[in-house]
C-alpha cells in the first residue's frame, strides 16, 4: 500500500466533552507556543506533498476551534499535488463557517455524531448541540462539502440500543450522507472496550434486521478502511470500520502529525518523529524532505501488531 494519506491535528483543544475522549477537559493543555504555527504546518504538508503525500486531513481535538482554520485552509489548498483536502469535525461550529471553508479549497467533511437523539447526545457530549450539528450537516451539504460522512462510534450501554443505532442508520435513508460505524477502540484511559466495545457485525445484525441484506458495496472516493453499503432507494449509504475486530494494518496508507508537530507512522506507534524541534534548530527542507521519505518507506514496519502503546489519548494525537 502506498502511503499518500497525512492526517494534521491542527489543536488538541476541544468544545465537546465526550465520555470516552476528553470527559474532564483535560486534553487542550499544550502551550500555544508548542502548537504547530500555520506557517510550519504549511511547511510540512509541502515537503510531505513532494514525498507522494496527494491526501490531507485536518483534526483535532476540533479543528474548528483553532482560529484562523480558513486561512490554513486556503494556505494548504494551493499546494501543488494535494488533490484530496478534508475535515474532520464534531460539527458544532460548522454551520457558519462551512461556506468559508469550501470557498478556500475544503473539499469534503466527516462529522463525528454518536447519538442522532438529543437526549443521548447531550449524555455523550456534555452539550445540548445535536440541533447545532445538525446544522452543520445540512449547511455542509448545501455548500458542497461532499460527501458528507457521519462518523458515529457506538459504546455498549450508552449507545447501542436497536433505537440508537437505526436512528444513526436512518440519517443515511433521507440525507446523502454516509453513515459510518466505527468499533470502540481503546485509546485513553477513559475508554474501556474491553467491556464496553460492540463489534460491528452486531451493529450490521441489528440494521439488516430492519432493512433488509444490505449487499450492495457503494465505492468510497478514496480507499479506506470502510465498506460501504446503499439501502433501497436511500439518499445516502451505511459503511462499517471495524478496526478492533479486525486488523488493517496492511492496508493503511496513512501517517499523523500532533498539532505539537509529532510525526507518527501509525496511531499505536511508539515511534514518534519530532519534526516541530526539527523546524526550530533550523533544519533545511532537504534534511526534512530525507527523514519525510525514510519515514514513509519505513511505515510498514510499524503496526498495530507490533506496537508497544495502547493507551494514548485521540483528541491529543488526532482521531
Ligand atoms: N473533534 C473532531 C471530531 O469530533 O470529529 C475530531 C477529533 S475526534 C478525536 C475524531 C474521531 O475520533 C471522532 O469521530 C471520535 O468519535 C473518534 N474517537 C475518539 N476516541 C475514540 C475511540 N476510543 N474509539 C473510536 N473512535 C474514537
Amino acid at each position: 500500500m502506498s502511503v499518500d494519506y497525512l492526517r494534521i491535528s491542527v489543536t488538541d483543544r476541544c468544545n465537546l466533552r465526550c465520555i470516552y475522549c476528553n470527559p474532564l477537559g483535560d486534553c487542550g493543555f499544550i502551550e500555544s507556543r508548542e502548537i504547530l504555527r500555520f506557517e510550519e504546518i504549511e511547511r510540512i504538508t509541502r515537503l510531505f506533498a513532494e514525498c507522494g503525500i496527494n491526501k490531507v486531513r485536518l483534526t483535532g481535538g476540533e479543528p474548528l476551534v483553532r482560529k484562523g482554520i480558513v486561512h490554513l485552509v486556503s494556505k494548504l489548498a494551493t499546494i501543488p499535488n494535494i488533490d484530496d483536502l478534508a475535515l474532520t469535525t464534531n460539527g458544532v461550529l460548522l454551520a457558519p463557517l462551512a461556506a468559508q471553508l469550501k470557498a478556500a479549497g475544503l473539499q469534503r467533511v466527516n462529522i463525528s455524531v454518536d447519538s442522532a437523539e438529543r437526549e443521548s447526545y447531550k449524555r455523550i457530549t456534555g452539550f445540548d448541540l445535536l440541533p447545532k450539528v445538525t446544522k452543520g450537516i445540512h449547511k455542509a451539504i448545501e455548500v458542497g462539502l461532499t460527501p458528507v460522512k457521519i462518523n458515529s462510534v457506538i459504546i455498549k450501554g450508552v449507545n447501542d440500543s436497536e433505537e440508537q443505532i437505526l436512528a444513526l442508520a436512518a440519517m443515511s435513508v433521507h440525507l446523502p450522507v454516509t453513515v459510518r460505524f466505527i468499533e470502540y477502540c481503546p485509546t485513553g484511559k477513559y475508554t474501556n472496550p474491553a467491556s464496553d466495545y460492540l463489534p460491528n457485525r452486531d451493529v450490521r445484525f441489528i440494521i439488516e434486521r430492519k432493512y433488509g441484506p444490505l449487499s450492495s458495496v457503494v465505492m468510497e472516493p478514496s480507499p479506506g478502511p470502510a465498506s460501504s453499503f446503499k439501502f433501497r432507494d436511500s439518499a445516502g449509504a451505511v459503511g462499517f470500520i471495524s478496526g478492533r475486530s479486525s486488523i488493517f494494518c496492511k492496508k493503511c496508507n496513512r501517517l499523523r502529525l500532533t498539532s505539537d508537530g509529532k510525526l507518527m507512522p501509525c496511531l499505536y506507534s511508539a515511534q514518534i518523529y519530532d519534526l516541530k524541534t526539527l523546524i526550530q534548530n533550523r533544519a533545511s527542507d532537504r534534511q526534512i524532505r530525507d527523514l519525510l521519505k525514510r519515514i514513509i518507506s519505513e511505515k510498514s514496519n510499524y503496526t498495530k501488531l507490533n506496537s508497544l502503546k495502547e493507551g494514548f489519548s485521540m483528541c491529543k494525537v488526532g482521531g
